[in-house]
């Protein structure tokens, strides 16, 4: 087998050499956000220092490159996640904008009172707030499928749930909090029988797998670039060309029409119908060398990297006396949550800091999900491809240490 030069890959990611609290700093909080490569650094600041211009606007020349930097960025997500049309993919702030987009001017128009979204136990808060704020206005209601203790969704409950009143469906990829890899393949089968649409929130499965999402068979795919090497403040929506003709636009200003005039507007087509406004053009630039990164890397040694750290992690942790894991889905990606028994995560997570361990500690954005456990908060440790087995080691021996002081 081919070794995973992990110290290469560290190598280029400046903020990894620096320690915390005078300690050399673990993270593991990558799925809040990842850190950055060298080159997407450099290439947000090149960005600025030479091409930076708006884009659409301008026929000069800064113009004219700010803008096939833009959509070269779009052109490279779409090829990202396979999508068969780069017109298929808006540029948004992020998987939050993203849903936000799909509630207001995909479900929203189609709810009635009587109507339901249907979503599930795991998700992030994006994946059920917005649907909340859509169906209070329309008289709909929001459904939720259930898991199991194990932390995998019912699928035959979910598929159940799927009547003539749900309008909309959704679900996670992949769990922030358990890192849960959901069947989405079978469920958009299921959903194509019925009619139904699926949205689908990729924000936790591009930084550890290749999305293809014309395979998965969704008509919405919402996915967020800090996450996946990229700055903050990017992301992006995939829908099916046919959804994207018939939504109407959700923010109005520039750049998202054809022609204005006070007896009526007309508005550009697809994507652009969707992107008022000044984007966040560097970010984009930045994006774009962050799948220049995966893709030198290649998704195949991040996933086996990443395979035998979460089994690692998992093994060591599994030593603890009185240390409780969440989830324990059969098929993963590298996201851990676990409590130790009579500590609160909030007080460990601050010991570990001290460390230098960086996990989360909270509700992750998922209060049904700790409501379905019945606790208030967990740790979590997430991991990426550029950890490594000695912090793992770091990481235990820290938690250890925290366990003597608590108990
Ligand atoms: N969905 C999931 C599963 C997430 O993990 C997150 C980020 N924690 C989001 C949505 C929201 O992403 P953003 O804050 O970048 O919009």
């Amino acid at each position: 087998p081919t070794v995973f030069d992990v110290q290469r890959i560290r190598a280029d990611f400046p903020l990894l050499t620096r320690s915390v609290h005078g300690k050399p700093l673990v993270y593991l909080d990558n799925a809040n956000t990842s850190q950055k490569p060298e080159s997407v650094i450099e290439a947000v600041n090149a960005h600025y220092r030479e091409h930076n211009a708006n884009v659409a606007r301008a026929v000069h020349q800064l113009g004219e490159e700010a803008t096939a930097a833009y959509e070269g960025a779009r052109d490279k997500l779409a090829r990202f996640i396979n999508a068969p049309s780069r017109n298929e993919l808006i540029l948004t702030s992020g998987t939050t904008q993203s849903v936000n987009l799909v509630a207001y001017s995909y479900a929203l128009p189609r709810l009635q009172p009587g109507d339901s979204i249907l979503t599930t136990v795991m998700e992030h808060h994006a994946n059920i707030v917005p649907w909340q704020l859509v169906a209070a206005r329309s008289g709909a209601t929001v459904k939720a499928a259930p898991i199991d203790e194990r932390g995998e969704l019912i699928v035959e409950k979910y598929i159940e749930m799927l009547t003539p009143d749900v309008k909309l469906a959704c679900v996670t990829h992949v769990s922030n909090v358990l890192g849960t890899v959901n069947p989405v393949r079978e469920i958009a089968r299921e959903c194509k029988k019925r009619g139904i649409a699926l949205l689908v929130d990729g924000s936790q499965a591009v930084p550890h797998r290749p999305v293809d999402v014309q395979a998965l068979g969704c008509d919405f795919y919402a996915i967020t670039g800090h996450k996946m090497l990229g700055p903050t403040g990017t992301g992006a929506l995939w829908a099916r060309r046919e959804h994207l003709e018939a939504m109407p636009p959700f923010f109005g200003g520039g750049e998202m029409i054809r022609e204005v005039r006070f007896s009526g507007t007309t508005f550009a087509a697809p994507p652009h119908k969707f992107e008022a406004g000044t984007p966040n053009i560097a970010g984009f630039v930045g994006l774009a060398a962050a799948i220049d990164y995966y893709e030198s890397v290649g998704f195949a040694a991040i996933h086996a990297w990443e395979q035998n750290l979460l089994a690692y992690v998992t093994e060591r942790l599994r030593e603890i006396p009185g240390l409780r894991i969440f989830g324990e889905a059969a098929e993963k990606e590298p996201v851990i949550s676990f409590l130790l028994e009579g500590a609160q995560a909030s007080d460990m997570a601050t010991l570990l800091d001290l460390q230098g361990v960086a996990v989360r500690s909270g509700h992750h954005c998922a209060h049904p999900l700790m409501q379905f456990y019945g606790v208030p908060a967990t740790l979590r440790a997430s991991l990426a491809f550029y950890n490594t087995r000695e912090e793992i080691d770091a990481f235990i021996v820290a938690l250890l240490k925290v366990r003597k002081l608590l108990m």
